[in-house]
């Protein structure tokens, strides 16, 4: 709408509103006025939210966001400690850190509930493995919720047991894996189980884009990760992320999390 058709359609309003577009047309900002009277402006105005104003957060391409607690960015593995509160012994480069066989799962130092997080793995090449043994981790939220970490790019397995599904309770949606030896990102949104004493109150909810697809979709956790029998839960607070050492060294990088 140009700006004499503005005050063409404005010349009959009152004062305050000739204001309101006078102020509009000097300060360049956008006003959509056309065929709107003042009583319709000043009820839009009911439903304006002003507070609370959003904290800012840097978010550069490729970059953590700026209110996001690294977990590894290749400075070392001081974020993590194995089950006894000792120094990990997987190997750790300025490019990424690697599973050394048999040395155990790794769990970072900070406890967490709900969370953002991205994480990057690589699966390993192993031509000579099938199926679970090929190439496995997996990602624990709380310790004890597993998003599977495997080889599943042309590898038959049990689907709620491939790479991205909830192991053992959910198929991921599509199969996103890259090859062996390519990079893959895991986004996860989780929201930890709420317990009353020994009661479970509300479920852990989990969403997951595996190289930026959707492959779950705020789903409700069964219980904790188990390999045999039905899922339970079992009461907890806060708890570290746990990455899995089954035996394959597949690597990982660029690791943060962000609290909601
Ligand atoms: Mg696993």
């Amino acid at each position: 709408m140009n700006k004499t058709l503005i005050f063409t359609k404005c010349f009959q309003c009152t004062p305050g509103f000739a204001l309101i577009v006078l102020i509009s047309l000097v300060t360049g900002q956008s006003v959509a006025l056309a065929n709107v009277t003042q009583a319709q402006y000043e009820e839009s105005k009911k439903t304006e939210v002003w507070e609370p104003v959003p904290v800012k957060v840097e978010a550069k391409p490729g970059e953590a966001p700026s209110d996001a607690i690294i977990l590894f960015d290749g400075n070392g593995l001081d974020a993590w400690e194995d089950k006894d509160g000792n120094d990990v012994k997987w190997e750790s480069t300025p490019y990424a850190m690697t599973v050394v066989p048999g040395t155990d799962y790794i769990y970072s130092k900070q406890s967490f509930c709900d969370v953002q997080m991205h994480i990057e793995w690589r699966a390993t090449r192993e031509e000579e493995k099938t199926g679970q043994n090929k190439a496995n981790s997996g990602v624990f939220l709380q310790s004890r919720y597993e998003i599977q970490v495997l080889d599943s790019y042309d590898n038959k397995t049990y689907p709620n047991g491939q790479a991205a599904s909830v192991y053992k309770q959910y198929i991921p949606l599509v199969n996103a894996t890259r090859p062996a030896e390519e990079w893959q990102s895991y986004d996860i949104i989780y929201t930890a189980p709420r317990f009353e004493g020994e009661k479970l109150i509300k479920p852990a909810y989990l969403t997951l884009l595996h190289n930026g697809v959707l492959v779950h979709n705020n789903v409700e956790l069964k219980g904790q990760t188990e390999w045999i029998g039905e899922p339970k839960y079992y009461p907890h607070g806060c708890l570290p992320i746990k990455l899995q050492d089954h035996g394959s060294a597949n690597s990982f990088r660029n690791i943060w999390v962000r609290e909601i």
